[in-house]
């Protein structure tokens, strides 16, 4: 028997640097204080470590061209010359203005830095954004048109392939495959199918694989995750006609093809029968198709076994991994199978060793990039064969496994005890909405068209430094507050003064709405140099939630009693919905995703019992994140919805008739939910509607939904000051899908991002709109 290693591949890898040089990088160019040539060294910098790193963590299957200065869908783009006009590139090699003109717009305008989390597209003339499948990241949407013609407009690929081979890496080149391209793609043209371009796209395809093969690559690996979502007949049949022909024209490449977040299913078939020599597949959200796929396979087909989590930031159990794995590889032979990350590890973050103040116990329960690299290393050395060789880190992943399981800090009792506790009337308010809105009208006695705001107020640079000075020391608790308490009676005072209804604090104190609730519940951990890109040069570093959830003390009782302390009028509490919080965190694994959520739900309804015990009359429960978690294939969305939805309930439904529940949720798509939405059953529902000329009001007309709505007037994603007249305008279009009495008036989202000599007159002329409106209906 051999003792020979299994090969072992990463997919890709986290671009930004562990101290996110790329971001600096990036940023220093933007602001003009670096030029192109030393962006792009630094750039080369960082992919000649990342392959080093790579090499000396035992990868042998390294990938190139999965760096990107911002998006590698961006990259695709350019690489097949999908450049609208109206970035204005004649043909030849993209330069990196106009790539940065797609990716930021080309006045380097704002760039929406939204809700801290990216949902949104941005500045006018960039690109639009959109998530990465089910991930956080955010990709450039490509553009397409009728007459679209594609041609070879940045060698990138080829390149990096070049660049890695005089660094002596032999690398596997990643592109994105053109299916998943096209279908990520938008028509200018309705009625248009991006698919209908395939033939013209491919010989760019092909052009590239052979220029990579005549340079010495002997793999490459496609990337189609499009394999795990619904596929209809059209798009089957372009993945057929697609690598048939690369099949046909390319012989001298051998193709792997990567499916990842999820299981190919339904598409098992045609994945199977695609003239491929490789295959990968993602065997952490779909274990099962192990054995699905090893008894149906090719006998010449490569089996690329994504078992360790490429979205997650756990430590395998690599005993448990081997057990399973040992009769798939025996079965199918050594020299057939690779092993690899269920996806690239773009989503997770690269070093746990960073992490100098991390508790030693859950840090002992994690694996970010470098760690999963020395995991799938060990698995190919041990299933090659040299088991006794791994023995040592085998039984400390084994012993992780089994302290992570049984730990104190994971497992509480109470916990437990409130979940088996819950019942139907936790879940359900005393009163229907109709006796509930006449008892809140009463009690607030509300004009016709009631103007508020969705939460924070400009975080202000002073903001930044203060919390930054508290955070390094140089600013005491006391200085802190005092100033914090500053900023908020000042915005409290100025609510008043232009004439708002309802009031908000303005969540100064917030670094962020789900790392500020997380810091203050047991469960969650939270890393210092965790990060993981969500768009460009953004990066965040989601909270880790390794245990069960509970809340020592309230979390935002003082905060809202001193700013209601400040006014007669109502002032909303504002917390962040459990969906949400568990959607944008790293989710324990040990546990179903739905009672991780169920557990977040009972904190949250702990502090708006004491919410309402301290006063509070209106409180909104955010669930931004609410859509963005639905699964990828519409079978799974009623079960997820029907747990997110309950969550929302048990965390909103313990208070009396007379307190009014808000929501929010920036979107602008609430067909496929608004069964959902309804059913959360909140008082009020503030959505972003500014850009859509409310047409997706439609869906609340439809459904007649009872309840009340604020849909947002006010585009927070763009500095402009929308004028009274234009907001007008906008109530008057909601007008025509909704009755004036479930009107709110509002912005469509937060105005942290926003700045306060914007936010100012844009709240002056929305509460005038308001007022006009009422004096002349
Ligand atoms: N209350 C939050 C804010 O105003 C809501 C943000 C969001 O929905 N993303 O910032
Ligand atoms: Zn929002």
């Amino acid at each position: 028997m051999s003792l020979l290693k299994l090969p072992v591949a990463t997919l890709g890898t986290p671009r930004i640097g562990p101290r996110r040089e790329l971001k600096f990088a990036l940023e220093s160019y933007w602001a003009g204080k670096s030029t192109e040539a030393q962006l792009l060294e630094a750039a080369a910098g960082l992919r000649a470590a990342n392959w080093a790193r790579q090499k000396s963590l035992g990868v042998t299957v390294i990938p190139s061209n999965d760096f990107s200065l911002y998006d590698h869908v961006l990259d695709t783009s350019a690489m097949v010359g999908a450049i609208p006009d109206i970035y204005g590139w004649k043909g030849g090699p993209v330069a990196l203005t106009t790539y940065f003109a797609m990716s930021r717009g080309a006045q380097n305008q704002d760039h929406g830095a939204d809700c801290g989390h990216a949902h949104h597209g941005h500045g006018a003339a960039a690109q639009e954004m959109t998530k990465w499948f089910d991930t956080n990241y955010h990709y450039m949407v490509p553009e397409f048109h009728d007459g679209q013609t594609f041609t070879l407009s940045s060698r990138k690929p080829i390149e990096e392939y070049e660049e890695a081979k005089s660094l002596g890496y032999q690398t596997r080149p990643v592109l994105v495959g053109p299916v998943t391209f096209l279908k990520l793609g938008k028509s200018a043209n309705a009625g248009f199918d991006p698919l209908s371009l395939l033939d013209r796209l491919l010989p760019v395809y092909i052009e590239v694989l052979r220029e990579l093969a005549s340079r010495g690559a002997e793999w490459v690996q496609l990337d189609e995750p499009c394999l795990v979502l619904d596929l209809d007949e059209t798009a089957r049949s372009a993945l057929r006609r697609a690598y048939g022909r690369f099949a046909l024209e390319m012989p001298g490449i051998k193709i792997m093809l990567a499916s990842y977040f999820g299981a190919i299913g339904d598409n098992l078939e045609t994945a199977l029968a695609l003239p491929v020599a490789g295959l990968h597949v993602d065997l952490v959200r779909a274990p099962e198709q192990l054995d699905q796929i090893a008894s149906r396979v090719r006998k010449d087909l490569v089996l690329s076994l994504g078992v360790v989590d490429g979205r997650n930031v756990w430590r395998s159990n690599l005993p448990a991994l081997l057990e399973r794995l040992e009769p798939a590889v025996a079965r199918l032979g050594k020299d057939r199978v690779q092993l690899a990350p269920s996806c690239s590890m773009l989503h997770v973050p690269i070093d746990l060793d960073l992490e100098i103040d991390l508790d030693s116990e859950v840090k002992g329960w994690l694996a970010f990039s470098v760690q999963k690299m020395k995991e799938l290393a060990t698995l190919g050395q041990a299933l090659g064969g040299d088991r006794a060789g791994a023995s040592e880190v085998l039984a400390a992943s084994e012993q992780a496994a089994a302290s992570r399981k049984a730990s104190p800090k994971i497992h509480h009792a109470n916990v437990a005890r409130q979940m088996s506790a819950i019942n139907e009337s936790m879940r359900r308010r005393r009163s229907g909405f109709a006796h509930r809105a006449r008892v809140q009208r009463e009690r607030f006695a509300l004009p016709k068209f009631p103007t508020t705001t969705i939460g924070s107020f400009p975080q202000t640079a002073d903001v930044r430094a203060a919390r930054a000075a508290h955070t390094r020391g140089t600013l005491s608790d006391a200085q802190y507050r005092t100033f914090l308490k500053g900023e908020t009676a000042r915005a409290v005072r100025w609510q008043e003064e232009i004439g708002l209804d309802v009031l908000v604090h303005g969540e100064f104190e917030r670094n962020d709405m789900v790392q500020y609730f997380g810091e203050q519940l047991s469960g969650f951990a939270f890393t210092r140099h965790g990060w993981v890109q969500s768009y460009g040069s953004r990066y965040v570093r989601p909270p880790i939630l390794f245990g069960d959830v509970s809340r020592p003390k309230p979390m935002t009782v003082e905060w809202w009693r001193y700013a209601q302390s400040l006014t007669k009028k109502p002032m909303k509490a504002m917390l962040t919905g459990p969906v949400t919080i568990l959607n944008w965190s790293f989710v324990r694994d040990d546990i179903p995703r739905s009672e991780a959520c169920r557990q977040i739900a009972l904190a949250i309804r702990d502090e708006v019992m004491d919410l309402e015990s301290a006063g509070a009359t209106m409180i909104q429960i955010d669930e931004a994140a609410l859509r963005e978690g639905l699964p990828l294939r519409k079978s799974e969305w009623k079960a997820y919805l029907d747990w997110a939805v309950d969550s929302f309930r048990v965390s909103s439904s313990g208070v009396a008739d007379e307190t009014q529940i808000h929501t929010h949720m920036c979107y602008s798509e609430f067909n496929d939910i608004i069964d959902a939405i309804a059913t959360m059953d909140a008082d009020v529902i503030s959505i972003e509607t500014s850009r859509s000329k409310m047409e997706l009001l439609e869906a609340f007309k439809n459904y007649k939904y009872p309840n009340e709505i604020g849909p947002g007037i006010y585009d927070i994603h763009s500095p402009r000051v929308p004028e009274t007249a234009e907001m007008k305008n906008l109530i008057s279009l909601a007008r025509k899908q909704l009755s004036d009495s479930q009107l709110w008036i509002n912005p469509d989202c937060g105005l942290k991002t926003r700045r306060w000599e914007e936010v100012r007159p844009a709240l002056v002329n929305m509460v005038a709109a308001a007022r006009e409106l009422r004096a002349a209906p």
